[in-house]
């Protein structure tokens, strides 16, 4: 039945019998241990004043403290806002002052960040001040209160609050932990920020588990480390996004065997269809289980159950969620025909925080729906596809250019590790489309021999006229392609 994340923490904390649980930079965690600290974490925020409601922003790089001290505020009624490691002090500072936090917890190597965003309140580097708590235990809630509070937008404006209750991410976690369950899987590999939606719901699942689980934890991801690891610990399934992918492919996949590693769900942003099968090609006995989903759906909207999925689509929708295509008037459209991904369901966002217009970027709950900017269509078992967002669609000449298009061929290429392609301003054309593009170390492909290939694969009017090469492609803090950085480089 249906509970709030403070319950579910508290259940999970007393479920299995000790054993090693997280892995961390060279070290085993046990799990009655970890147990204990969210315990006494819990006690030590009630100590500090933290009353139910309260928001406690967290701003840590992934390590073991990370589930913990979320599991610690639940427990304690309050409400999580995670920050991405890599915010500056200002932007930190709007989600300090917006959120209306009433603590941050932090690690060393951040604090001068967090003093720099000059908010006065508490700050606690690192959790063990909060773990000398002996006193007061967890509090009651109810599903429908609020339990996430998560900035996003970042990279297209000003950060804003997105309001997950303890229902929705309760649900969506324990519909995708179900989904992807496989009798005996039970170590998993985890590089994806814990501080981001997707790494929050795979924190989330994991206090579904029924059996014991192991978690080899990257404090950021490295594919060469993540190879490692992955063989080290026989690692049975993982959370990727499509850039680690990527990045894995430019490795000597064949000299890395994972044998154990059965799969490795995947989403965040589009991952072409030829690189989830080129890597199933190099890494035999492993699937790539794609889903899909934004912050205001907790992370995960649609997933690609193993022995259902379908190559190339984001998967079926949670049972917490409905999906419908509307055209430019908002109507719904036939099964097949693209438009507009619009998302409702009792699992969504409980709204944008302190904001109740539409927000100017589109992306506004209509009713009980979500709309969610991305463009894309249903086929007739209801797998839906992505084909791209419609903020980053390049409009030349009056064409429609969809970025993923040209990106996903570039990225064919075998010289190519990945592309990021934008538009830049043009006074014939209105936008002129421009690829940057990171190649392998060593290779000699010139900038018109790409784009030639890409004229050869996507016609005459999409293809890149300039191609520009990095030496590495802008990323954001959970590896999507930064395209607003991307852009200012235009210049
Ligand atoms: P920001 O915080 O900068 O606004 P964002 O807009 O990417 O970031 P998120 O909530 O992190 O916000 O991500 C949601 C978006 O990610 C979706 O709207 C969609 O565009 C993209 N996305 C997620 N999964 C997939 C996928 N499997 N394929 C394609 N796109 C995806």
């Amino acid at each position: 039945t249906e509970q709030t994340l403070g319950r579910l923490a508290e259940e999970s904390w007393n479920r299995f019998d000790d054993h090693d649980s997280v892995f961390y930079e060279g070290v085993w965690h046990r799990s009655h241990t970890l147990a204990e600290r969210a315990r006494r974490m819990c006690g030590g925020l009630a100590e500090a004043g933290i009353r139910p409601g309260d928001r406690v922003a967290v701003m840590m790089a992934n390590s073991p403290e990370v589930p913990l001290i979320y599991q610690a505020v639940w427990a304690a009624g309050a409400v999580v806002t995670p920050v991405v490691f890599l915010v500056g002090p200002e932007e930190l500072r709007h989600i300090l002052l917006d959120s209306g936090a009433r603590a941050i917890v932090t690690s060393p190597e951040l604090a001068d960040t967090v003093r720099a965003a000059n908010v006065d309140i508490p700050i606690y580097v690192d959790t063990v001040e909060l773990e000398q708590a002996t006193g007061r235990g967890p509090v009651t809630r109810s599903p429908g209160d609020l339990a996430a509070l998560m900035y996003t937008g970042g990279t297209t404006g000003r950060a804003k609050g997105v309001m997950l209750s303890h229902r929705g991410l309760w649900q969506v976690a324990k519909d995708a932990f179900e989904l992807s369950r496989q009798e005996g899987l039970n170590r998993a590999l985890i590089p994806v920020p814990l501080s981001h939606a997707y790494g929050l719901i795979v924190t989330v699942a994991s206090m579904h588990a029924t059996e014991p689980q192991q978690a080899v934890l990257m404090r950021w991801f490295d594919p060469k480390a993540f190879l490692a690891l992955a063989a080290e610990h026989r690692v049975q399934y993982g959370s990727v996004v499509p850039t680690m992918i990527h990045l894995l492919l430019a490795e000597p996949l064949d000299e890395h065997p994972l044998p154990d590693l059965a799969f490795l769900t995947c989403g965040a942003a589009p991952l072409g269809r030829e690189a989830l099968a080129e890597f199933e090609r190099r890494m035999p006995g492993t699937q790539i289980l794609e889903g899909y989903g934004l912050t205001e759906t907790s992370a995960v909207t649609t997933f690609n159950p193993p022995g259902r999925r379908r190559a190339g689509s984001v998967g079926l929708p949670l049972a917490g969620y409905s999906i419908t295509i509307r055209d430019g008037d908002g109507e719904a459209m036939e099964t097949g025909d693209v438009g507009e991904i619009c998302v409702s369901g009792e699992s969504l966002m409980l709204g944008y925080w302190g904001e109740h217009e539409p927000d100017p970027e589109g992306t506004a709950l209509v009713g009980a729906e979500l709309r969610t900017g991305d463009i894309g269509c249903v086929d007739d078992d209801g797998y839906l596809y992505i084909v791209d967002r419609k903020k980053d669609l390049i409009i030349r000449g009056g064409f429609n250019v969809f970025p993923r298009d040209v990106e996903d061929a570039l990225n064919r290429h075998p010289d190519v590790v990945l592309s990021g392609v934008v538009g830049r301003r043009d006074p014939r054309l209105g936008e002129e489309v421009v690829a940057f593009v990171q190649l392998r170390e060593g290779a000699e492909v010139t900038a018109e021999e790409l784009i030639a290939w890409a004229r050869e694969r996507v016609g005459r009017v999409k293809y890149p006229r300039e191609v520009r090469f990095v030496d590495s492609v802008p990323v954001t803090s959970v590896l999507k392609l930064d395209r607003k950085a991307l852009r200012e480089r235009l210049g």
